[in-house]
């Protein structure tokens, strides 16, 4: 008898639970008359700065524009320079060119492969403005040492919160570490929309209101626009789903912390796990490990009926769309040695234990 597949992600095996909230949230939007920046999202926008303990919450379309918005709010575009990694996903750098800013590419810490924060400094130069930390796979870049770091250069830091809602640094949510933050509510994502959404978070309220200024045409008044903006809102039914399901976030994040518990005791040795910043409450967006034989271990896996995933196969330095970006003059070995070798395994909080178990059970009889 086959065993049944193991998905990286399949939002259905949520529904049972959620359809009758999801389907009752869906009618109250449909009978308010408000499509579009309404009731919905105000109390979602109030919620989510509440779960950051208090500061101003910005809907907006999805986690790229969310990034856009935060630097343009600042003021940072054209002739500017923004330090990044080169092992985030491909938005974070999207963002960054779509701003009109250049990305720079900071090396990352090899145990972790989150930003080496140490190496920050040698990359600020004279356009340097901003720097975006990403919290990737759900760890927490170390933001307390970054701002210390940075303090004497005033550059803006924002957090990319994409792969991380709900993760903790010293008890405190990431996203309210930095000056600013940006969340992504893409369905796979730890709190998913069921289509896109995202959003910018600040304590800063003038900066907040820049946002909300950018995120709708630059408009200051209706129909007055005072500086630069796009359209990227957050629309009605999208906030009323996010809303029911913000209200599950914190059992959803106790299931992906069970299950990469369940990983980090029974995986074989010759799989690598990625350390923990010290201090930090792992989100799990992703459980993501190291090997020798990537390819050979993901074909391993599909073979038994286990989906796998890469995050990231490419660093971003070696792709055209990032040609013109900065990069330390010492290269980025460990950002390429990390690319070639990391691999996500199955991880959904509807995942059960012996599905878990199951996966590394296969990769331990292929030692
Ligand atoms: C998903 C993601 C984004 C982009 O979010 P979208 O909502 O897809 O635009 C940005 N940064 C990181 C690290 C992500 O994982």
């Amino acid at each position: 008898m086959s065993e049944s597949p193991i998905r990286m992600f399949d939002y259905r095996a949520e529904l049972p639970e959620l359809r009758g909230s999801i389907l009752a949230a869906v009618e109250r939007v449909l009978d308010s008359g408000w499509l579009i920046l309404g009731p919905e999202v105000d109390a979602f926008e109030r919620s989510m700065a509440e779960a950051l303990g208090g500061g101003h919450a910005v809907g907006v379309g999805n986690g790229t524009d969310a990034l856009v918005v935060s630097l343009w709010a600042r003021g940072i575009g054209r002739g500017d320079e923004v330090i990044t990694v080169a092992n985030t996903a491909v938005p974070t750098a999207n963002a960054i060119v779509c701003s009109g800013a250049t990305p720079v590419f900071c090396e990352i810490d090899p145990g972790t492969g989150l930003m080496d924060v140490q190496k920050v400094a040698d990359l600020i130069g004279p356009k340097t403005k901003a720097v975006i930390p990403v919290h990737l796979y759900g760890n927490a870049v170390d933001i307390p040492r970054l701002l210390e770091i940075v303090s004497p250069y005033e550059l803006f830091v924002v957090e990319d919160c994409a792969q991380a809602q709900g993760a903790r640094l010293f008890g405190k949510s990431v996203g309210a570490l930095g000056h600013a933050a940006t969340f992504s509510f893409y369905p796979t994502k730890n709190l998913g929309a069921y289509g896109d959404g995202g959003l910018c978070f600040t304590r800063d309220e003038g900066l907040a209101e820049e946002m909300r200024r950018v995120r709708q045409y630059g408009f200051k008044e209706r129909d007055f626009a005072t500086g630069p903006g796009m359209n990227s809102r957050l629309d009605e039914l999208q906030a009323a789903i996010l809303r029911e399901k913000l209200r599950l976030l914190d059992g959803y994040l106790g299931a992906r912390r069970r299950l990469a518990a369940i990983y980090d005791a029974e995986l074989p040795l010759h799989i690598e796990r990625l350390s923990t910043t010290p201090g930090c409450e792992h989100a799990y967006h992703l459980y993501v490990v190291r090997t020798n034989d990537r390819d050979g271990t993901s074909a391993l896996l599909a073979e038994r009926g286990i989906e796998s995933g890469v995050h990231y196969r490419r660093a971003l330095h070696n792709m055209p769309a990032f040609a013109a970006a900065r990069r330390p003059a010492s290269g980025l070995a460990h950002t390429e040695s990390h690319a070639a070798r990391v691999i996500s395994l199955p991880l959904h909080p509807t995942l059960t234990e012996e599905q878990v178990l199951r996966v590394c059970r296969v990769l331990r009889n292929h030692g």
